[in-house]
């Protein structure tokens, strides 16, 4: 209660709190939006000033640090080439498969064996004349095709193939001039390819 008194007078003579402390380490600036009010908000301030006190601060710029990585700061890798788009028309369930299929984190016969997961083989189930990865799975196997012509068909446009999930979602993202029939034409491929 001593230290209370003691800090309500100093505020009431309008010096700020805490003053900085001689032999402070970190030279930090507080910047406080109000005065502490009653005895368990002192408390917590004198313990964040302890605390605060022993930090030191380093002049490197600020980064997450991972024992894992080669030169030891943790890198978030953006894929600029990843083509998701979020609206509420789709599905989150659609928008999040396509997404993972544009990183390659579907779990086909090639990236489980890229994995070293032991695969008698990594050709495509379906039509055995394609490697099973994502690409083909969804777009250059017998079903997908017949499935893709006649979304072509319903939707009239002409048909077209794509060898990879990122064109075949970007052809829908730049479809077109009126961005409502876009949105629609999107659902449906984000659709597709999670049905398949
Ligand atoms: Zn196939």
């Amino acid at each position: 209660m001593d230290e209370y008194i003691q800090v309500l007078e100093h505020l009431k003579a309008g010096r700020p709190w805490p003053p900085l402390a001689p032999k402070t380490v970190c030279h930090c600036l507080w910047a406080w939006k109000r005065h502490p009010k009653n005895p368990q908000e002192l408390l917590d301030l004198d313990s964040i000033v302890s605390l605060t006190s022993q930090v030191v601060c380093s002049n490197r710029s600020d980064a997450w640090r991972s024992r894992l990585a080669v030169d030891d700061i943790f890198h978030l890798t953006v894929s600029v080439n990843n083509p998701t788009v979020w609206f509420h028309l789709v599905p989150i369930k659609c928008i999040s498969f396509v997404w993972r299929t544009c990183m390659g984190r579907i779990p086909t016969a090639m990236t489980l064996s890229k994995r070293g997961i032991k695969i008698s083989s990594i050709s495509c189930q379906i039509c055995s004349n394609g490697v099973d990865i994502a690409d083909h799975i969804l777009l250059e196997c017998p079903d997908a095709v017949d499935s893709l012509v006649w979304i072509f068909i319903w939707c009239g446009i002409p048909f077209q193939r794509f060898r990879l999930i990122s064109d075949f979602v970007n052809f829908a993202v730049i479809w077109g001039k009126c961005s409502k029939n876009r949105k629609i034409f999107i659902a449906i491929r984000y659709g597709f390819l999670w049905c398949m």
